[in-house]
């Protein structure tokens, strides 16, 4: 799970990390009086969107004003004015796609003077199983072009999570960011602190891109990227609390409402299955008899007849759907209440496409004779590349 920049920074501030002040506004009146509450004498809007590259991004309406997500005001007034320009448009970034995101908060914060931006991110390496760093001098700008360009200047150390984070961990990453003076000190501590930060809200990821050197050669971070493990949040209901689904794809927030995990594709036959190892296999079967699958949907263990219908109508919200797959192995769940469920959606939404089932499993008979006394146009299969022939063909059928 993805938060907002204004929030990574308070809680990077609860572990100890320095950031600038500022604070999150909804309207232009609001970032003005958040301008009004910080020293200046340069203040910096940013959009808050969850994609980064907001700086060199541009709006898609002509009277968004010049410059990109990210400005800075060099008066209280340019800064209201900038909100007002910003605010309720669609920026496109590097990150957003070219549909770009709608800018509905920003973040109004002092203006830090900068003598270098560097580069830092902590994530989860799934190589060592271990939290890294990575750290390059080439901060502020797309590290994966640092990467592919000249990658000599990305150092990564990995933490062993038997000794955890020591002072030597820092030093290494100062002396790699070519820190002098009080910065190296700083480091130190910041390291430390991120490591905290990291471990003890279960992130996948933490990305400050640039993290700066100040004027007066201290450090800050100037921009956060935070990424949560989603499996890990029923710990962290503070940061639950942070999500933002207005971010987030409508479909898999309606998928997570009913516990559905659910992925949107590009392809068009929409895959109804239980579990994600049969829900891959599924979608690598369709592929093998040559077309694509619409969507990854793992409808889970206990799916009940309203988890189902729920499981359909999202399928069918997909206007790229021209067949549906439901690939069902009853173990903990019954082929008949699956059955029934397909049964009641199918009579409910008026399913207009093809519509192929593959029952396996505890009470798979009594869940196919529901299916052929239902009088619903549903073609049963009896395995699944069965299943999976039958479903490329009639959607190739309906297309001809
Ligand atoms: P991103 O483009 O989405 O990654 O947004 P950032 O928060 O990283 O900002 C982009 C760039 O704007 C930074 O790399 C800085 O060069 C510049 N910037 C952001 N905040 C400030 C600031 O307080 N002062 C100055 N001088 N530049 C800033
Ligand atoms: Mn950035």
């Amino acid at each position: 799970m993805n938060i907002h920049e204004y929030q990574a920074k308070q809680v990077l501030s609860s572990f100890g990390v320095p950031v600038a002040q500022g604070a999150a506004a909804f309207s232009p009146d609001e970032a003005a009086a958040a301008a009004a509450d910080l020293p200046g004498p340069v203040w910096v809007v940013k959009a808050q969107i969850h994609a980064g590259g907001r700086g060199k991004g541009t709006f898609k309406e002509a009277d968004a004003g010049e410059a990109g997500g990210v400005r800075l005001a060099k008066s209280r007034e340019e800064v209201e004015t900038f909100a007002a320009q910003m605010l309720g448009k669609t920026l496109v970034t590097k990150q957003t796609g070219p549909a770009g995101r709608v800018v509905n908060r920003l973040y109004i914060e002092d203006g830090s003077a900068i003598a270098r931006e560097l580069y830092l991110s902590a994530l989860v390496d799934r190589e060592t199983s271990r939290v890294a760093f990575i750290v390059s001098t080439e901060g502020g700008m797309n590290i994966e072009e640092v990467a592919h360009d000249t990658p000599e200047k990305i150092v990564q150390i990995t933490i062993d999570p038997a000794t955890g984070i020591q002072g030597y961990h820092g030093r290494k990453i100062a002396y790699a960011l070519g820190l002098e003076g009080q910065a190296v000190k700083q480091c130190v501590k910041l390291i430390g602190n991120l490591y905290r930060m990291v471990t003890q809200k279960d992130m996948s990821m933490l990305e400050i891109n640039p993290l700066i050197v100040t004027n007066d050669g201290d450090l800050l971070a100037l921009d956060a990227k935070a990424d949560f493990d989603s499996n890990a949040l029923f710990r962290h209901p503070d940061i639950v609390e942070l999500r933002d689904l207005e971010e987030e794809d409508p479909a898999e927030v309606e998928a997570s409402k009913h516990d559905l995990s659910y992925v949107k594709l590009d392809g068009e036959i929409g895959c109804m299955v239980n579990g994600a190892g049969l829900a891959m296999a599924t979608m690598d079967i369709i592929k093998l008899y040559g077309s694509e699958p619409a969507n990854f949907l793992d409808v889970g263990g206990g799916a009940t007849k309203e988890k189902v219908q729920a499981a359909f109508k999202l399928i069918l919200s997909d206007p790229n759907v021209k067949g549906i797959l439901v690939n069902i192995f009853g173990g903990i769940m019954r082929c008949d209440v699956i059955a029934e469920g397909v049964v009641a959606a199918a009579k409910d939404m008026a399913i207009t496409v093809p519509l192929v089932v593959r029952l396996e499993g505890t009470n798979v008979e009594l869940g196919k004779q529901i299916l052929s006394t239902s009088g619903l146009a549903i073609t049963p299969a009896d395995n699944l590349a069965d299943a999976a022939k039958k479903i490329v063909d009639a959607v190739k059928a309906v297309a001809v």
